[in-house]
């Protein structure tokens, strides 16, 4: 491509990302700051930038750009996928599609918060009948040739597939159903009771975010109902979390699964703005990130040692040892929720709506029989089942508003995040020892160097397999789940299973 041209579409683009951090910026107000009363004035801002947006995206000088990109330079070639991807997709889906599955998606939203409200799943079948229809045909729209779960997943995890997925979820469920059984046949750990003053909470959670290596000199940590993470682009990553008295580790967990997000958009490599390559390469390597440091580090034995010698500082009258941490950190319970799941668990809830919106959209399921369904996997994998739909089928709020094949990128984090970790324990043999010293330079370097610095040029899948070579995600999760949890129980033989604590 001739630089001139280049040039152009670089500034194009460039501004596209000016005016997506912008929207970014008015979301974050929104959950956090913003004064109730703003709410319609926020939706017209809101409204015009993504207009202003949409406008850019479907610029018909971006097919010329497109066709003149040289496959030889690794940037332009990215540039081609990734801005060729979205281009279509938002070219291909008729105008009149977009708005009646904004209307749907809105009148679904509207009903599953009442049905939920009422635990009655039979109100909302009808209004979620209309969306998974009005996706499935934006899907066909997109690419009539392919799967539309595929088409769906892409959105998310692009370089992903219904036939890579399905085979390596049914694996890792197959693992974690005897794990969870076993767990769940021994005596509960206990859990951290006492009540934790929020102040030194706060200042806790600022403390433990700098030493993993947040600069509170590009990011902010604040207080929302929901945690998140945004990026708003160079220098600037907005992180929340949400603090309770009687849960320091619960709260303290989600700082740490935000900061790990937000350490990975502090490493994207921003001097190629404008080229689509300065971005996150997918959902799911975004989680890898967060669950690499809450789960892996977070979780883990020296880190707990570390955690406890700083505990004083902040609650004196509160002595807490590292065992006590470690085991209130590893607590195992089968439950119906998936936002309160432990670690061991959480897959299964995720597995339990991958199989579920996989058969929806293969038409095998039909949605009335989709509380019904739920139940019945609930009970297979997890050993429980709710009682209620509000408490099943109706916890999530995903599939009301079109958020199909959303779910995966959880677990997909999960399982990137395990090969990864199991590849920089082996290349840093002080790992462990320094964690425990509250050392986390060389945890970051290696995720800059290995996942963070290559934003998108290449694929998700490709980025970890170039870092990890040739491992088994499913075998690595499982040998570091029994590792700990085997040993936390006593359910497992567990003498060389992995040097991850
Ligand atoms: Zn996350």
């Amino acid at each position: 491509m001739g630089s001139a041209a280049w040039d152009d579409l670089v500034h194009h683009l460039r501004e596209l990302e000016v005016l997506d951090g912008a929207r970014a910026l008015l979301g974050w107000d929104e959950q956090t700051f913003m004064p109730r009363k703003a709410a319609e004035q926020r939706g017209e801002q809101l409204g015009l930038l993504s207009r202003l947006a949409h406008e850019r995206i479907t610029d018909p000088r971006i097919t010329r750009w497109l066709d003149a990109l040289d496959d030889q330079d690794p940037v332009q070639a990215a540039c081609r996928r990734n801005l060729g991807r979205v281009y279509e997709r938002e070219r291909r889906v008729p105008a009149e599609l977009v708005d009646r599955l904004a209307r749907a998606k809105s009148a679904g939203f509207a009903s599953w918060l009442e049905a939920k409200e009422r635990s009655d799943y039979s109100s909302f079948a009808p209004a979620l009948e209309r969306v998974l229809d009005l996706s499935r045909e934006r899907a066909t729209a997109i690419a009539p040739e392919r799967h539309p779960y595929d088409v769906v997943l892409e959105e998310s995890d692009p370089g992903t597939s219904v036939s890579s997925l399905r085979p390596l979820f049914a694996r890792l469920r197959d693992g974690l159903v005897p794990l969870l059984e076993a767990i769940a046949a021994k005596p509960a750990l206990e859990s951290l009771e006492g009540r934790f003053e929020l102040g030194g909470q706060w200042e806790l959670s600022r403390e433990v975010a700098r030493a993993l290596g947040f600069d509170f000199d590009s990011g902010r940590l604040d207080h929302s109902e929901h945690p998140f993470t945004v990026g708003l682009g160079a220098g600037d990553v907005r992180i929340t979390t949400h603090l309770r008295p009687t849960d320091l580790l619960g709260g303290l967990g989600g700082t740490i699964h935000e900061c790990g997000h937000a350490l990975y958009e502090l490493g994207l490599p921003r001097e190629l703005g404008g080229t689509t390559v300065a971005e996150a390469a997918s959902a799911g390597l975004h989680e890898s990130q967060s669950r690499l440091w809450e789960n892996l580090i977070g979780r883990s034995l020296p880190f707990c040692r570390w955690l406890s010698r700083q505990l004083p500082r902040h609650f004196p009258t509160q002595p807490v040892s590292a065992e006590q941490l470690y085991r209130a950190q590893n607590r195992v319970e089968r439950g119906l929720c998936r936002i309160q799941a432990d670690e061991v668990s959480y897959n299964l809830h995720i597995i339990v709506r991958f199989e579920l919106e996989l058969s929806l959209f293969e038409r095998r399921l039909g949605v009335a029989e989709l509380a019904r369904a739920w139940a019945d996997k609930y009970q297979q994998y997890l050993g429980v089942a709710p009682a209620t739909d509000a408490e099943g089928v109706l916890q999530d709020a995903h599939w009301s508003d079109g958020g199909f094949g959303y779910f995966p990128s959880y677990t997909l984090g999960n399982l990137y995040a395990a090969s990864l970790g199991a590849a920089m324990a082996a290349a840093l043999p002080e790992l462990w020892s320094e964690v425990e010293q509250g050392q986390f330079s060389r945890v970051l370097e290696w995720l800059r160097s290995a996942v963070h610095r290559h934003g998108h040029l290449r694929e998700a899948p490709d980025i970890v397999r170039a870092a990890v070579g040739e491992r088994d995600p499913v075998s690595d999760l499982l040998a570091q789940l029994w590792a700990r949890y085997g040993a936390l129980y006593g359910v497992a033989p567990c003498a060389d299973a992995t040097r991850v604590p």
